[in-house]
């Protein structure tokens, strides 16, 4: 099975896919980490993106294909695998079916954004330790306090409101078209992701026509 995830950022997008490969015996494979791999590689190509990446710069969809297509070449890759990041707009959907690669289905991990926002805004990070914490889904012992280290938890730079809402919009202008195609393709699978995880990875499947 081909697949890709669609969902807005705290929509559980990581946790889903480790989940839905472990389930599935497929592997997951994000662009983010194929790009990181290339310039850990420390080829021309990395050395290329790398420069890229820090000059806040976009690498080129065609670098990113062919990175993606020499990935799709591994063995364990034969069964299936779960694209995530990828494709991010209409032309890169587009050039994969081109290319032949046919997604069975896209799976959107629908959930509010208000629940978004109480998520995010619930997350708290310890700033000697980098142990992180939410507020209603895994509290310290102590209010405030770090478990690990005793330090004074604080809020992610990221996830104050404003931040977060600013994300939101830039996720919907960017996302609500490529719903729409996979949608009009047949394509779109949607999971609500308001439940626990396990819950939300039962309801995935069944979606998905997967009976394990
Ligand atoms: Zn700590």
């Amino acid at each position: 099975m081909i697949l890709t995830l669609l969902g807005a950022p705290g929509a559980g997008k990581g946790t889903m896919a480790r989940q839905l490969a472990k389930k599935l015996q497929i592997p997951t494979i994000s662009t983010g980490a194929l790009l990181r791999d290339e310039i850990g590689s420390g080829s021309m190509l990395g050395k290329e993106i790398d420069a890229l990446i820090s000059n806040g710069n976009f690498v080129s969809d065609e670098t990113i294909i062919s990175l993606l297509l020499k990935r799709l070449e591994e063995a364990d890759c034969q069964k299936g695998y779960i694209l995530d990041g990828f494709p991010r707009n209409e032309s890169q959907a587009d050039q994969l079916s081109q290319l032949g690669i046919l997604l069975d289905k896209a799976l959107l991990l629908s959930i509010p954004d208000a629940e978004i926002i109480a998520r995010l805004a619930g997350r708290r990070e310890c700033p000697n330790c980098r142990a992180t914490y939410h507020i209603q889904y895994n509290p310290t012992k102590l209010d405030g306090v770090c478990d690990e280290c005793g330090g004074a938890l604080q809020i992610r730079a990221d996830d104050t409101p404003e931040i977060i809402k600013k994300r939101l919009e830039i996720y919907h202008k960017q996302t609500e078209p490529l719903i729409q195609y996979f949608r009009q393709k047949g394509l779109l699978a949607v999971v609500q992701s308001e439940q626990g995880v396990d819950d939300t990875v039962a309801s995935a499947l069944k979606t998905l026509g997967v009976t394990l």
